[in-house]
């Protein structure tokens, strides 16, 4: 298991992914990184072991903007080190994605993709995604992530951000999970609810095979068909402490009752 956020907004983004990133400790993880927009330039900052390690390098090297991801990794492919640590960019490092699962094809997409001329940098399964959705981008990245995913097999939650689309990020999942905050002019993502708790109780459950759009002012599901459909938001009465367990007594029974299939999630 890892977490994932996502924040949009007009709030520094850094700021907002460590607290969710640090509120989805629990699940485990080997490393972490986030990853902001400033202008049309990505800043990646990302480091092995404890987020108070990445907290330490976001003080020397602080990152601004109100658009970014985040992720703790627990590493499936690749030993975990910083090359290897998400968010994960494509070759002109336009594209960022951060993945919570397994590309269990991803040794012959990343053979197709390096004959075409893209370069890797890690030994990931998820950096396929980046290139992959790069070379589907002819400027609609909605449209180059669903091409891309219908080339993945296995299991997902993403978080995509593109340098060139800097008023949305996208987001999807198949068997991994994954939750949209809905906030005052501000948009969330994240692998469970208690990282979005501080900052909105509305949330919407995607469905597998689900993509959705977020904005500052507005968030869109499409169903794995494409088409645009309606999550309604819930609001959560938990608080933080009841909802990590998602009112079970022990994190164990949360696992075990709420994992459909324990061989595809991560
Ligand atoms: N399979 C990916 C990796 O090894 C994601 C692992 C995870 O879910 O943390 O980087």
């Amino acid at each position: 298991m890892c977490g994932i956020v996502g924040y949009i907004g007009s709030q520094e983004a850094a700021d907002i992914l460590v607290n969710g990133l640090r509120r989805l400790e629990y699940r485990g993880y080997d490393s972490a990184g986030v990853a902001v927009l400033n202008g049309g330039d990505i800043q990646l900052r990302r480091s092995v072991g404890k987020l108070a390690a990445l907290e330490d390098l976001l003080r020397q090297k602080p990152v601004h903007g109100t658009l970014g991801l985040g992720h703790t990794r627990w590493a499936t492919h690749g030993r975990p080190c910083e090359e290897n640590a998400h968010p994960h960019m494509c070759c002109n490092d336009k594209i960022v994605v951060v993945h919570n699962g397994i590309i269990e094809n991803y040794v012959e997409l990343k053979r197709e993709l390096m004959d075409k001329g893209h370069r890797f940098k890690s030994q990931t399964d998820t950096e396929v995604l980046a290139h992959l959705i790069e070379d589907a981008d002819e400027g609609e990245l909605m449209l180059a992530v669903r091409q891309a995913l219908s080339r993945a097999h296995g299991s997902y939650a993403i978080g995509v951000i593109s340098g060139d689309d800097r008023e949305r990020f996208i987001a999807a999942r198949k068997d991994s999970p994954l939750v949209l905050g809905i906030g005052k002019e501000a948009a969330y993502l994240a692998s469970d609810v208690p990282a979005l708790l501080p900052y909105t109780r509305q949330v919407i459950y995607l469905n597998d095979g689900d993509m959705a759009e977020l904005r500052r002012d507005q968030v869109r599901v499409f169903d794995n068909h494409g088409r645009e459909v309606r999550r309604e938001a819930k609001g959560i009465k938990w608080d933080a402490a009841m909802s990590e367990k998602a009112g079970f007594k022990h994190f164990m029974l949360k696992e075990i009752r709420t994992t459909p299939d324990d061989s595809k999630h991560i």
